[in-house]
């Protein structure tokens, strides 16, 4: 088997209610622990899938429900690869909106982390994004590997 070849693979789509970033959540954890990763490990992938799918819903699709389309790959050199697609407003400028504290809802409850949070629980985040078609985030993690067996 090639090192980078995937090994599995689950795809979604919802629509963007909030309610449904908990369960794309719990989906990505189910579904990566298939691979034994370590606490921290699922709890960082967590934190980075809730980020992603929050912007779907509180910036690509503000004020209306769009489609958010979610596909997990493990491969098998114990890698993760997450991409969370909309087809939502589009980001203008990506290099500014990665930047750590920068929002475009300041009046809002938003802090402007959220890149900043993806960028730091995984290995890469890769932003693409037209305004009036969409934004496409796509993250990797490789997992630690697992201990030897004696
Ligand atoms: P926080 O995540 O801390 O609550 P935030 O969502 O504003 O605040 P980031 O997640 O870092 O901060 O996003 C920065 C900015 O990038 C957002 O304010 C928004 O303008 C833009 N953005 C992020 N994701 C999307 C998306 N999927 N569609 C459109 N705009 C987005
Ligand atoms: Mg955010």
């Amino acid at each position: 088997m090639s090192k980078n070849e995937c090994i599995n693979e689950i795809k979604i789509t919802f629509p963007s209610y909030s309610t449904n970033e908990g369960t794309a959540r719990a989906m990505v954890s189910a579904f990566c622990a298939t691979l034994n990763p370590t606490v921290e490990e699922l709890s960082d992938i967590r934190c980075a899938v809730s980020e992603a799918v929050t912007n779907c819903t509180v910036h690509a699709y503000k004020n209306v429900i769009g489609t958010v389309s979610l596909a997990v790959r493990l491969y098998a050199d114990r890698t993760v690869r997450i991409e969370v697609k909309d087809k939502g407003c589009g980001i203008a400028d990506v290099e500014e909106a990665l930047q750590p504290l920068f929002t475009t809802d300041p009046e809002g409850e938003r802090s402007g982390m959220g890149f900043t949070v993806m960028e730091s629980f995984m290995d890469t985040v890769s932003v693409k994004s037209s305004v009036g078609r969409g934004t496409k985030v796509t993250m990797k993690r490789r997992l630690s590997p697992l201990p030897v067996k004696r």
